[in-house]
């Protein structure tokens, strides 16, 4: 029997989102020393062309007028003065004359199968496979917001994993994913599960203590699929009995972690909130510091010497001002939000000023789901331009994926991720919150423009 019924648009769609699988499958093999082309295998597919009023460079700010983008497969194959290219038998045509067309936002720092209620005593009564599946409902939410790329930072039992090969399969509509699997963290760490006495022998599956340990436990989650290794470098806002200030893994262990996971090919983020923390994990040569929102002086010039990216996660704590006492923050975690809310604006703009590498990311699920362009305003509140708010999201988070994944830009031979919203978002960057037309691997998800 059925389960759902297929349009011949969403049969299409499948087959395109399937193939970012087999691309990924090709990554795969050559990493393993394989030769294996998966275009070889990809059928002639007809064009779509998108006309649209307005196309961002988000490398210049230059706003095009009149431009066509050609997509063949899933794929960018032109862009070109719409003028130029003349319509071919057999095309499909999308006509946006009065959007302004951007590549597909990349979020950096999610977790699609949380909910803020999971992350509590309330959550000891889901399952795993509940979760995955909010996850699904989470990833269309998401895809729909304008992200069509989410790096994934923390899940339970690898459901993050399994959604991401849902959505590479055509199973659930959602963003391309880069997924960790469960974070890495200390016994009693922000990334382990501190809520049961001793006699439930309860504990995060992330959990290792000791350098030998550390290496196992990166080795095991790249096993079950891991695209990116998260860890856990100072206490957390979220966790029960444990300290944002205070640093959690040891320099030596971090050292260890970055050295297997650099070496198997794979990025390493850090949650640090403390200064020391961000310091050494700076210093151990992670990719990124995810929040890093009680950093000193001295934290701030050790991420711009080494050239480690921050990724802010700040809407939520504006989000918190207005609905702490009515959200599902538990009460151990709601000083430690007041707290860690009061102090993070401050110093990430320090680390703006002092020109830090920035990648955006949203920390989503500790707020609804699909706000997370909610996070641009914030970034232009404390002094960038919106321009580069918006290359936070793309070029910057492209950078930081590595480039392994073709994502962030619109140019011929990168997946045909791509946006549409009214207006100039380089002048009003909170146009992003209400993203209009969404396109991934040259399927279209959402066109609000055709309803009209
Ligand atoms: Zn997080």
């Amino acid at each position: 029997m059925k389960l759902f019924k297929h349009s011949r648009s969403y049969a299409r769609t499948r087959r395109r989102i399937s193939r970012w699988g087999t691309d990924f499958a090709a990554i795969v093999a050559i990493f393993a020393g394989i030769a294996f082309t998966a275009s070889a295998q990809a059928p002639a597919s007809k064009r779509t062309v998108i006309r649209a009023g307005r196309v961002l460079n988000v490398r210049t700010g230059e706003l095009r007028t009149n431009q066509a983008i050609v997509i063949e497969g899933e794929k960018i194959s032109q862009i070109a003065p719409s003028a130029e290219v003349k319509a071919a038998v057999g095309d499909t045509t999308i006509d946006l004359p009065d959007a302004t067309v951007l590549p597909g936002l990349i979020d950096m720092h999610t977790h699609l199968t949380f909910e803020l209620s999971s992350l509590s005593y309330e959550g000891l009564k889901i399952s795993t496979a509940r979760e995955a599946l909010h996850g699904a409902r989470n990833a269309r939410r998401t895809l729909e917001a304008g992200f069509t790329t989410v790096r994934n930072v923390g899940a339970k039992d690898y459901a993050d994993i399994a959604l991401r090969d849902a959505i590479n399969d055509g199973d659930v509509i959602g963003p391309r994913m880069v997924a960790s699997g469960p974070a890495l963290g200390i016994t009693g760490g922000h990334c382990d599960e501190n809520l049961l006495p001793p006699a439930f022998h309860f504990f995060g599956e992330g959990v290792a203590d000791g350098v030998e340990a550390v290496q196992h436990k990166v080795r095991e989650v790249i096993k079950y699929g891991a695209d990116v290794i998260k860890i856990c470098a100072t206490g957390g806002v979220l966790s029960k009995g444990d300290d944002p200030n205070a640093s959690q893994f040891t320099l030596e262990e971090m050292k260890a972690i970055v050295a297997d996971a650099h070496r198997l090919g794979r990025k390493v983020a850090a949650h640090a909130h403390g200064a020391e923390g961000v310091r050494w994990a700076s210093e151990a040569g992670v990719d990124s510091i995810e929040h890093g929102h009680l950093m000193d002086d001295a934290a701030i010039a050790t991420l711009k010497k080494n050239g480690t990216y921050l990724v802010p996660t700040l809407f939520l704590g504006e989000y918190m001002e207005k609905n702490l006492d009515r959200s599902d923050v538990p009460e151990y975690s709601k000083q430690k939000m007041r707290d860690v809310a009061a102090a993070m604006q401050k110093n990430v703009k320090k680390a703006f000023d002092a020109g830090v590498k920035v990648a955006f990311g949203t920390d989503a699920a500790v707020y609804p789901h699909g706000l997370n362009a909610g996070e641009f305003h914030v970034y232009v509140k404390l002094g960038m331009t919106p321009l580069a708010a918006i290359q936070t999201a793309t070029i910057n988070a492209s950078d930081l994926l590595g480039p392994r994944f073709a994502v962030g830009f619109l140019e011929p031979g990168k997946f045909a991720d791509l946006i549409a919203v009214d207006g100039d978002p380089t002048k009003d960057v909170t146009i992003l919150e209400h993203v209009k037309f969404v396109m991934k691997g040259g399927a279209v998800y959402k066109n609000d423009y055709a309803k009209r």
